[in-house]
């Protein structure tokens, strides 16, 4: 295919008939069904289960401990009682540790890439591209757990100094979500972990075998009992107990604005620290001096990258009067060459959407861009079973449509057209959302004004694509605060103390 998404295969390409087999056997030999506690791999009290599926046939992956309260406070007491010793011990000491959780991540690369596309649906290369992308923060914080660099400053008299220190918040709980279920963990596990706080993972309820997968590794590195804890079921009660307990001092949330927000809300009563990194809506935008074969590249990566349900996918795509029809031909031509298909088979480039809801929720926006009068230029034919939703490229389509302001998180383009510079940043910037923005130019002076314009924490400058472990990502406006990836992702799991100190 022309969209360079599944270019450049990585190592260990696998027979894909044998690929889900291979998760299956992760599953079982890992024992995958319970969940992490206290070092102990453990079924629900109430023993019952939920139902883990495979998203391109439906088909029944695995039943996982489906917990509640009790096991959540459990999860807790484990991370409080070990995080005294953890946070004491040496950083170089966490660092040795988290670099063999990294090293154990390489080893079994091929079999969690598997895992990851048996229950989320990518195709195995981009599978294998997220098991490197958790290798990287893995390795980034294997670094940097060493580097909590406090400092001094002079004192406000002669006979005084301050030193400023670098401590551990406490326990942390990790809310993450289906879309990238490996790397999520590990991009906020791995920074917890190496600031010396303790954790309790809760895994989305469609992905958790990929955070089971985590902690199987994290007990096989060493981490000693109760750092590392994965709790898995009914995310209401379990998020309840995580943000009423006082023993918990920091929220790190990855998923949707409303639960976001009333996340925020649950955590103000014990003030917790929070780290949100919530929905996006990223504006793609491409300037009439744009090298048009580079911007339809890049839009087409931005936007199909894991079936487009990525919070940087590419929304809305703005595309200047002059260059506008060239493009839209281009990456209408790209979108019908795009393969759908069950992510093991070789050549599938778009996967499932995760669930019926997903499917259901794209319908509503799809028929709502319909009905406003929408042109739609269809994709690819799709598999009649499994969670598949056509490529579709929109034109044509006005401002108000609902998937303006909604993220539409499927394989659906709308292409929207504009003639100023003024209009495209007013355009890119009324909506909500402010996580990632995109803009393809080659006028140096242009960029920079665009770039300082967007209301957006990242801003792929004539690249699709925008992900580095060393980077501060994340969000502002209502894509939420904080930011995960290089010291700033430390400083999170950090709280600062100062020592006024008289020399007396
Ligand atoms: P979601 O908000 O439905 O779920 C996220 C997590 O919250 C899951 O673990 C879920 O079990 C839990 N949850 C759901 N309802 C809850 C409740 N009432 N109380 C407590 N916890 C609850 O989001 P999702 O559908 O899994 O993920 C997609 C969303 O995540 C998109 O909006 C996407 O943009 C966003 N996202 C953001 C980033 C980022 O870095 N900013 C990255 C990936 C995804």
């Amino acid at each position: 295919s022309s969209t360079g998404l599944n270019s450049a295969p990585v190592r260990g390409n696998a027979p894909h008939l044998s690929g889900l087999d291979r998760a299956r056997a992760l599953i079982r030999d890992w024992g995958l069904g319970r969940a992490y506690i206290n070092g102990e791999w453990r079924r629900a009290d109430s023993g019952e289960t939920i139902e883990v599926f495979d998203p391109a046939t439906g088909k029944l992956l695995a039943d996982v401990a489906f917990m509640r309260t009790s096991e959540a406070r459990r999860a807790i007491d484990a991370a409080a009682s070990a995080f005294p010793a953890w946070a004491a011990e040496l950083a170089k000491s966490r660092a040795t540790i988290l670099r063999r959780w990294r090293g154990l991540m390489e080893e079994y690369l091929e079999d969690l890439a598997c895992l990851i596309t048996a229950e989320q649906g990518k195709p195995l290369d981009q599978a294998r591209r997220e098991v490197i992308g958790a290798i990287a923060y893995a390795e980034w914080y294997g670094e940097e757990a060493r580097r909590a660099y406090g400092q001094t400053m002079p004192g406000n008299q002669p006979d005084r100094r301050v030193v400023i220190q670098k401590q551990p918040v406490g326990v942390v709980a990790a809310i993450t979500p289906w879309n990238f279920p490996l790397t999520m963990v590990v991009r906020k596990c791995a920074p917890a972990l190496a600031a010396g706080c303790s954790v309790v993972v809760k895994p989305a309820e469609d992905t958790p075998l990929c955070a089971l997968a985590v902690a199987k590794l994290a007990e096989m590195a060493g981490f000693p009992a109760g750092v590392f804890n994965v709790v898995t079921g009914n995310p209401i009660p379990i998020a309840q107990a995580l943000t009423d307990d006082f023993r918990v001092r920091m929220l790190s949330f990855t998923g949707s604005t409303a639960v976001g927000k009333r996340l925020i809300v649950q955590c103000a009563d014990t003030v917790k620290k929070t780290a949100m990194e919530l929905g996006g809506n990223a504006p793609f935008i491409v300037m009439d001096d744009a090298d048009l074969d580079d911007a339809v590249a890049g839009a087409m990566i931005s936007k199909y990258r894991n079936s487009g349900q990525t919070c940087v996918c590419a929304n809305r795509i703005f595309v200047q009067n002059g260059i506008y029809d060239a493009f839209v031909e281009k990456f209408i031509a790209a979108t019908r060459d795009m393969r759908v298909g069950n992510g093991f088979e070789d050549g599938s480039e778009i996967g499932p959407l995760i669930n019926s809801r997903a499917v259901a929720k794209v319908e509503r926006l799809l028929n709502d861009a319909r009905k406003r009068g929408g042109v739609f230029h269809d994709g690819a034919d799709i598999p009649a079973q499994g969670y598949f939703v056509r490529p579709t490229v929109i034109t044509d389509l006005p401002l108000d449509a609902d998937c303006f302001e909604e993220e539409l998180f499927a394989p659906v383009a709308p292409i929207y057209r504009f003639e100023t510079e003024a209009e495209a940043i007013a355009l890119a910037n009324s909506v909500k959302g402010g996580l990632s923005s995109y803009l393809y130019s080659r006028d140096i002076g242009r960029i920079h004004r665009i770039a300082e314009a967007l209301q957006t924490g990242v801003v792929g400058i004539n690249d699709g694509t925008t992900s580095h472990e060393g980077a501060p990502f994340g969000g502002v406006k209502e894509s939420g605060h904080g930011r995960e990836g290089g010291h700033w992702g430390l400083d999170e799991y950090l709280e600062v103390k100062y020592l006024n100190i008289a020399l007396t």
